[in-house]
This record gives structure tokens, C-alpha cells and sequence, in this order.
């Protein structure tokens, strides 16, 4: 064999998997057909910060006018920070590279597709592993109306040459949201067309309506309970025909652009995973068990061509423990329950652990809400609430589910993981002394319940 491990995929689960792995003393290879550092690096989590970033600062200058400043804002200009975002993604895209090469595996760049369960060919080359990992992540997915290749994926939201100054954002998952943030607060109209009543399906219920209030707050134009009908070309424009979920009229909206951000798929097509038995399941993501293997036991497959929970600190985590277990001697693997996770709007969402709904239904939980105008903006002026959420379990009183919406909400949501991790109860949260004057410090100060929820209770 060629080597011990091949890995698949130059993104955070293969690169971390294999830079980790050559330090254990591994002999390793990995193909990256696209650029390194994949989609968090290149066309995701990265770059969409950095246009995040952009938009605030637009904010802040109109907010200053409240603290005394005079402040001009003059317009934004696009390809100036499409230019600083390529240089910033340039920079880490080489030192992914560097640190496989400074760990000691073999870089390909070029496409990896089976030949048979221990060989994969990579351009004119054929190379033999004993085990190998398929971590080719995920892709964006148009839906099936006519004229959706008019439409634009996340992919290109990166590289547009010009700022929309009128788009339609079908979607309402983190990528539909998140961009219609970016757009709004650089100056475009948004419109944004979503077949659910509220956004960010699967999000706890009272986040979901904070957010729907913060999205109005920035001035963008919600669609909620439609779906897209076709889109039509007008010379450069774009119309987007859409209506109710349930039928009824059609609506058009005309746009400088449609973006679809209406979900990924896992990246397994021509792979050759058919002809060495590693099997897919109905959404054609791999199918893995819990030690990430898959249904050929000496390939292992790990981040969002699983479609579990596609994050990139997940993908991470994976890979390192990938890792460990096969080359570290140190089996473990990674928790799935309680992934923290933060959506990047304006102001942004983070949350770990359990919704009120998906908590209810296991037993009676007590719910402390809070909702307060952060200090800066009775000054700024600017509309804009934060929500504060803890649920937690009536018996044990452990903190089972912690959400917010609100300026910094992942930076304080990320601390608190670990105590939802650990296990911390209400009374923990309560005894823990705040830092004043923080939003954090509401997390500690919740002291009247604001309801018990038992939909378990109420089911029977
Ligand atoms: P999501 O799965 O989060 O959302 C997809 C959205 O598209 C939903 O609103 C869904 O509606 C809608 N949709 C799907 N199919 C159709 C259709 N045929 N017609 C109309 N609407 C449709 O996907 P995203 O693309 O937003 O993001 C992909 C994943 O990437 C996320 O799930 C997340 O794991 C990851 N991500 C994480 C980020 C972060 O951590 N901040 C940022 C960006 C992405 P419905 O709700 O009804 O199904």
C-alpha cells in the first residue's frame, strides 16, 4: 500500500484528519480537487464573516450620530471588499496547504474517485491505501422549477462582480438569512421567500419570532408560506415567480438577482462509491455508523457528505478523533448532543442545546425569557431587541437548552456550551455572579420563571 490513510477532501474534517494523523506517524496522502480548506474556508463561514463585518461597520456609523460623532457615511464599495475578502482567503487557503505538507502528508490537487475498495485514481495517478476517508462535504441545491440555473448558490455570492441592488433570497435557513443581513445592511433591497410561517426551521420557537422582528427591524421584506413557482430572465434582471405553499395567486418580484439558498446536498455523485459497496442513504449522503465507518469497513466517512450536523467545528472535531482512534491510539469519538451553533444576522443567534419543543415533549421544562433594548441603542436609537432564552429541565433542574438573539450572542453563547455541556443547573447559573454592565449577565440574573411547558403532559 501506498499509504496507511487517503483522505478524500482537503476541507476541515480531511485536513485536520490527516494533518493529525501524520503527526501519530501515519504515512498519508489527500486530494483536493476544488481548494483547500473547502467550503468554510473558501465559500462559507469565512468569507461570509468578513462580509458580515462589512455591513456592521455600516450600522455603527449610523449609530455613532447617538454618542455625539458626526459621521458621513459614504457608499460602500463592493469589489474593494470582495478584493480584501480574496486576498484574506488566499492567505489561509496556503496555510491549510502548509500545514499538511509541515505535518508530512502527500498533497494531491486533482479529483479522487475509487477504483476498487483499496485503490483511488487521482488524474493519471493510482494510489493504494489501507484505509481511506471520504470527506468531500456537501454542495448547494437549487429546487426543481423552471429556470432555477437563472438563479444564483451561495458558491457564487462570493465572486459577484457587482452588489445587487434589488435581490430575492429564497430560503430560510442559516444561508437565507445570513445573506439577507450581509445585502440589507450594504445597502440592497431584500426580499426573502420562505415556505415555513416563520424562519430557521428547527430553531427554538421564541428565537424564530425574535428573529422574524429583527429581519423586519433591518428593513428586509419577508415572503413567509410561499414557494418558488420559476424564474425568468429580463435581460440582466431576473424575475422570480413565487406563491402559497397551498396554491392559490402568483406574486412576481423583479431583481438584480434570485439566490436560491434552499438547502445542500452531500457530495458523493461520481465518486465510484457504488463500486466498492459503500452505501448511501436516501438523501445520498454516506451512511456511517457510529465510529463514522461506513458500510465497507476500512472506509470511514466523516462532515457534511454524512448529513448529520453540518458544521464546520463538527467536521473538525471528527477528524481529529478520526484520527486518534486510528493512528493516536486514543479511541474516541465525537457527541453529537449539544453542538453549539450561532447564525451569522444581524444581530446574530446562537444556541446550544434543546429548543422548548423538542425539550417539552421529554418532560416538564421551566422557561426563563427575557427581552430588554441593549444599553448602546437607547442612545443609537436603532430598533433592536435582544432575546434571551433558558430551558430548563423542571425534575433535575439541569440547563437543557440555552438560545439568544442579540448583539455578541455567539461569542456569550459559546462560553455557556460548556456549562450545558458539563451539566450545570439553574442554580449553578444563579449563583454565578455577573459582569456588569454585560448582556451576558442577564444569562445569571434570570431569577422569575416564565412559564412550565409540558407538551409530554399534554400529549397523554
Ligand atoms: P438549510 O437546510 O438550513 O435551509 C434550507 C432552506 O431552504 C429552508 O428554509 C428550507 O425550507 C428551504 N428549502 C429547501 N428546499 C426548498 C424548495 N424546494 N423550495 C423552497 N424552499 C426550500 O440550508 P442552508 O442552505 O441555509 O444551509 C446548509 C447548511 O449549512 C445548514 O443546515 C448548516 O448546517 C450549514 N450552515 C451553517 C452556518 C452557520 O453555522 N452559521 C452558516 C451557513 C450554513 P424548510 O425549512 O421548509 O425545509
Amino acid at each position: 500500500m501506498d499509504f496507511d490513510l487517503f483522505v478524500i477532501g482537503g476541507g476541515s474534517a480531511g485536513v485536520r484528519c490527516a494533518r493529525i494523523s501524520a503527526g501519530h506517524g501515519a504515512r498519508v496522502g489527500i486530494a483536493e480537487e476544488r481548494f483547500w480548506g473547502g467550503t468554510c474556508v473558501n465559500i462559507g463561514c469565512v468569507p461570509k464573516k468578513l462580509l458580515v463585518q462589512a455591513g456592521e461597520y455600516g450600522g455603527w456609523a449610523e449609530d455613532a450620530a447617538g454618542f455625539g460623532w458626526t459621521i458621513q457615511k459614504g457608499p460602500h464599495d463592493w469589489s474593494k471588499l470582495i478584493a480584501a475578502k480574496d486576498r484574506e482567503i488566499t492567505r489561509l487557503e496556503g496555510i491549510y496547504r502548509k500545514l499538511l505538507a509541515g505535518a508530512g502528508a502527500t498533497v494531491f490537487d486533482g479529483r479522487a474517485v475509487f477504483i476498487d475498495p483499496h485503490t483511488v485514481q487521482v488524474g493519471d495517478r493510482r494510489i493504494t491505501a489501507k484505509t481511506i476517508v471520504i470527506a468531500t462535504g456537501g454542495l448547494p441545491e437549487r429546487p426543481p422549477i423552471p429556470g432555477a440555473e437563472l438563479g444564483i448558490v451561495s458558491d457564487d455570492a462570493f465572486y459577484l462582480k457587482t452588489m445587487p441592488r434589488r435581490i430575492a433570497i429564497v430560503g430560510s435557513g442559516y444561508i437565507a438569512v445570513e445573506f439577507a443581513g450581509i445585502f440589507r445592511a450594504l445597502g440592497a433591497e431584500v426580499h426573502l421567500i420562505y415556505r415555513q410561517p416563520l424562519p430557521l426551521r428547527g430553531f427554538d420557537h421564541d428565537l424564530r419570532e425574535a428573529e422574524v422582528e429583527a429581519l423586519r427591524a433591518q428593513g428586509i421584506v419577508l415572503h413567509p408560506g410561499n414557494l418558488p413557482r420559476k424564474v425568468e430572465a429580463a435581460g440582466d434582471r431576473r424575475i422570480l415567480t413565487f406563491g402559497g405553499a397551498q396554491g392559490g395567486d402568483a406574486q412576481t418580484i423583479e431583481a438584480d438577482l434570485v439566490f436560491f439558498a434552499t438547502g445542500r446536498r452531500a457530495n458523493t455523485a461520481g465518486l465510484g462509491l457504488e463500486r466498492i459497496g459503500v452505501e448511501l442513504n436516501a438523501k445520498c449522503a454516506v451512511r456511517v455508523d457510529e465510529n463514522l465507518r461506513t458500510t465497507q469497513p476500512h472506509v470511514y466517512a466523516m462532515g457534511d457528505v454524512t448529513d448529520r450536523v453540518n458544521l464546520t467545528p463538527v467536521a473538525t472535531a471528527e477528524g481529529h478523533a478520526l484520527a486518534d482512534t486510528l493512528f493516536g491510539g486514543n479511541p474516541r469519538m465525537v457527541s453529537l448532543w449539544n453542538v453549539p451553533s450561532a447564525v451569522f444576522t444581524s444581530p446574530p443567534i446562537a444556541t446550544v442545546g434543546l429548543s422548548e419543543e423538542q425539550a417539552s415533549v421529554l418532560g416538564a421544562v421551566d422557561i426563563y425569557l427575557t427581552q430588554f433594548t441593549p444599553m448602546r441603542h437607547n442612545l443609537s436609537g436603532r430598533k433592536r431587541k435582544s432575546m434571551m432564552k433558558l430551558v430548563v429541565d423542571k425534575d433535575s433542574q439541569k440547563v437543557v437548552g440555552v438560545h439568544m438573539l442579540g448583539e455578541d450572542a455567539p461569542e456569550i453563547v459559546q462560553g455557556l456550551a460548556i456549562a450545558v455541556v458539563m451539566g450545570a443547573t439553574k442554580a449553578d447559573f444563579d449563583r454565578t455572579i455577573g459582569i456588569h454592565p454585560t448582556a451576558a449577565e442577564e444569562f445569571v440574573t434570570l431569577r422569575t420563571r416564565t412559564r412550565t411547558t409540558d407538551l409530554a403532559k399534554a400529549a397523554e
